[in-house]
């Protein structure tokens, strides 16, 4: 069971504030922002360097919290500065050769996308779609036909951000065993949202960022890498972190996923994504599946009942991710006036995830994201908001 007296306690904007834009920021609990501006004052006071030096079991928690979450070893675990970057490292990095050919599904991350193309174009890849089922989910019967002698990868975003939809990443792995298909999971925004375990997943990398469901800081990701994969790739670029200057024609790359680490980085960032990591695991990832995903279905629900909306979340298993559109009511103006209402919601732009929206014919959207500490008061509110928007 859920301690909402507790987490809200350790979310003292939520007294005034209905945040439904746990996709896009988070709120920090209490603990993480303390962790965070505790390791600040500290680099204050010492020095960063010194700072850093007296961190180092906090530091050293970081791999061991998420090897914790995600059923895997600390040297699998490396920081980054955003999913971006996490994924990019990997994306860029992989032997990947002319010809070779990826399979991808409309609903994958915007700039994901941006990255293949960019590498299809730069190396001569073939991209293959899969087409989507009926649920709107990729189509696993689909995959086997769209197999041919060159396909070497295959790109999934488990939780897109622009729908309610949780793709099947389990199925997606067993495939991509099967076939000897190298598999990245996107796991951004279900990280923090719901149990990940990458042994059971079967992926070979698999990158998130510190600032949605994890609710720790901004400028913070994180990358999986299995140990066997990290070991045999060379990242696109090293510095002093990834590798180790041996001699003048010499250097030996770091071990694992930490190969992929700059060495400058936002040390009490870590530190408090790290403590985030704790903080979700304190709660239960299945504690806080289980309160988000029955919220927002009662959310669609309650929407879907205000005269000239429609929700817009396919999918057979649907996340914390609500979307939504009124008939005559611009995205950016809802957000706004719910703004001056104290309601927090986002948007999503039809070019922010423009594949799928021409595949599901989407409007511009209005995204309401919600956590564990959301209340049902709070959902009251935005309801009763949204039908008030003409
Ligand atoms: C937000 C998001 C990203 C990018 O995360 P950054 O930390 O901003 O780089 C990647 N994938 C998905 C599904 C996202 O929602």
């Amino acid at each position: 069971m859920i301690n909402l007296t507790a987490l809200r306690a350790d979310t003292p904007t939520c007294e005034t504030l209905a945040h439904f834009n746990n996709a896009g920021a988070s709120l920090m609990p209490n603990p993480v922002y303390a962790a965070m501006t505790d390791h600040q004052a500290l680099e204050q006071a010492v020095g960063g360097y010194e700072a850093q030096a007296d961190a180092a079991p906090a530091i050293a928690d970081f791999y061991a919290a998420f090897a914790d979450m995600l059923n895997c070893d600390p040297f699998e675990i490396a920081f980054m500065e955003s999913a971006t970057k996490a994924w990019d490292a990997v994306f860029y990095s992989l032997p990947l050769v002319a010809g070779d050919r990826v399979l991808v599904h409309r609903s994958t991350y915007s700039s994901n996308y941006l990255a293949l193309l960019q590498l299809a174009r730069r190396k001569g890849l073939g991209i293959d779609f899969v087409p989507s089922d009926a649920h709107g989910q990729i189509d696993l019967e689909s995959l086997p036909g769209l197999l041919t002698g060159r396909t070497k990868l295959i790109l999934l975003t488990h939780c897109p951000s622009q729908s309610g939809l949780i793709q099947p990443a389990e199925a997606v792995g067993r495939f991509a065993k099967d076939y000897g298909l190298l598999y990245l999971l996107d796991a951004c925004q279900s990280a923090g949202q719901m149990p990940l375990d990458v042994q059971a997943i079967g992926c070979d990398a698999l990158t998130g960022t510190g600032r949605k469901f994890l609710r720790g800081p901004r400028g913070t990701g994180f990358l999986y890498m299995r140990r066997d994969l990290a070991d045999r790739i060379e990242p696109t670029m090293v510095d002093l972190q990834s590798a180790e200057w041996l001699a003048q024609d010499r250097y030996i790359l770091a071990d694992g996923a930490r190969r992929f680490e700059a060495w400058e980085r936002n040390v009490a960032g870590q530190i408090a994504l790290g403590q985030a990591v704790r903080y979700a695991l304190d709660i239960g990832l299945d504690v806080i599946a289980g309160r988000v995903q029955p919220m927002a279905a009662e959310l669609r629900e309650a929407l879907a009942a205000v005269p000239d909306v429609t929700v817009h979340d396919p999918g057979q298993q649907r996340s914390a991710i609500v979307t939504f559109s009124k008939q005559g009511v611009n995205p950016a103006d809802a957000k706004r006036i719910l703004r001056d209402q104290q309601i927090n919601v986002s948007i999503v732009p039809r070019n922010w995830a423009l594949l799928d929206a021409e595949e599901r014919d989407l409007p511009d959207l209005i995204r309401a994201s919600l956590h564990a500490y959301n209340s049902e008061d709070e959902i009251t509110r935005l309801v009763s908001a949204v039908a008030g928007l003409s």
